[in-house]
């Protein structure tokens, strides 16, 4: 059968004996390890005795659409000077499947979904989804034991406000650490007991998203490190309550009718909320036309930048001054719907400020990571165990090269 020998599998150390099948879909080839002496484990000394030879079947690469099984030939040998007996490994083969196969696996479970892989490599799901576990439970302890300077503390959930898990990872690399289910007190404290103390100790910036539930579990385990809220859940705070006075001020029938919008405010939506300083001309007039429509959208405005301006501070005492300045311009005339940014400005003040005091650390290198946990929870959607999503998140979420 001089067509069949002609398989090539480019695979180091490994001998084709014999084609078995060669189909269009198909391709089973039987291998062995290229050696005939090796060593044994016990007592070092070489041997070439086989004991006996099982046929394992190992999963390869496929070829397009045909499937590739390679069997095996995996020899048990017996010592001839110690009498032990040992079944030989290669480095070729991880279990049922060539190291090729699972490296390609790990690669693409980065950016594709086990479906995909497993039309990719002619594999079911559950076979793709158990490589992935057994590679991220690899990585997880590998990467809980290496110091964390910046955490990261996020809640997602895999259905819409329904089975919640606590996301925790490094913010200065972007590697997800870890991922437990709930978003409790219990959930983020348990994962903080699991990794021990001296690792705790080394915590010195802790980012959450400003959940009240998580602030107990950091009191207890990270009472040392600086506390802050992520500024982009502040800025989402501060603007709730200029989108608040929008929705009421567009509105230009009477109560009860359907609602007509003032299309000159609600096409402005997003400019209102955007940064006075990062708008061009053109936006500016069209957002300084809508503002106009309403004395109270206007003082709204205003205030919304006068909160942004916090972030501008140079420092913590200025960013302190900035939030009084705030409060007095709000007593000056004040709309009821930005009384819970006051509210969250008096609960959360110290976690706030506290960007300042950490140098403005988390800024650039959190809005990457902060854009890679925004894919992560998008994928999250869907899926129904917590931990296959673990698994998933983290190979989704390496560290980011520095
Ligand atoms: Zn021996």
């Amino acid at each position: 059968m001089p067509d069949s020998m002609s398989v090539r599998l480019h695979l180091y150390r490994i001998r084709v004996i014999e084609v078995m099948i060669d189909l269009p879909e198909r391709l089973e080839v039987v291998v062995r390890d290229l050696r005939s002496v090796v060593r044994c484990p016990w007592c070092s000394f070489k041997t070439s005795k086989v004991h006996e030879t099982r046929r394992v079947k190992v999963k390869d690469l496929a070829r397009g659409t045909q499937k590739v099984t390679l069997i095996w030939l995996r020899r048990r040998f017996e010592c001839t000077n110690c009498g032990e007996r040992h079944t030989e490994t290669h480095p070729a083969f991880d279990k049922r499947m060539t190291a090729r196969l699972t490296r390609a696996i790990v690669r693409d479970a980065r950016h594709l979904s086990i479906t995909e892989i497993g039309r990719r490599y002619v594999l079911s799901w559950h076979t793709v989804m158990a490589v992935v576990k057994q590679w991220s439970a690899l990585l997880a302890e590998r990467r809980a034991k290496r110091p964390c300077r910046v955490l990261l503390v996020d809640e997602t959930s895999l259905r819409r406000r329904h089975r919640y898990v606590t996301v925790i990872s490094n913010g200065e690399t972007g590697e997800v650490i870890g991922i437990v289910r709930h978003r409790d007190f219990r959930a983020l404290s348990g994962f903080l007991t699991a990794q021990g103390r001296r690792w705790c100790a080394k915590v010195e910036v802790v980012v959450t998203d400003g959940s009240p539930s998580y602030r107990g579990a950091i009191e207890r385990h990270l009472g040392h490190a600086s506390h802050v809220v992520d500024r982009f859940h502040v800025a989402r705070w501060f603007a709730s309550g200029l989108i608040e006075v929008r929705r009421r001020v567009q509105r230009t029938g009477e109560p009860g009718e359907s609602p007509v919008f003032s299309p000159t405010i609600f096409r402005t939506r997003y400019l209102q909320l955007a940064r006075a300083d990062e708008l061009d001309s053109d936006r500016f007039a069209r957002l300084a036309h809508a503002l106009m429509q309403d004395p109270e959208l206007w003082h709204a405005w205003r205030l919304l930048q006068q909160l942004y301006e916090i972030y501008d501070a140079p420092d913590e005492a200025e960013a302190a001054q900035r939030v009084e300045a705030f409060v007095y311009a709000w007593e000056a005339a004040p709309i009821p719907e930005f009384r819970s940014v006051l509210k969250a400005l008096a609960e959360w003040l110290p976690e706030i400020l506290a960007f300042h005091r950490c140098g403005r650390i988390t800024n650039g290198r959190l809005e990457g990571t902060n854009n890679k946990l925004g894919v992560l929870k998008r994928i999250a959607y869907g899926f129904v165990s917590a931990d296959n999503f673990a698994a998933r998140a983290l190979l989704w979420c390496p560290p980011v090269a520095s």
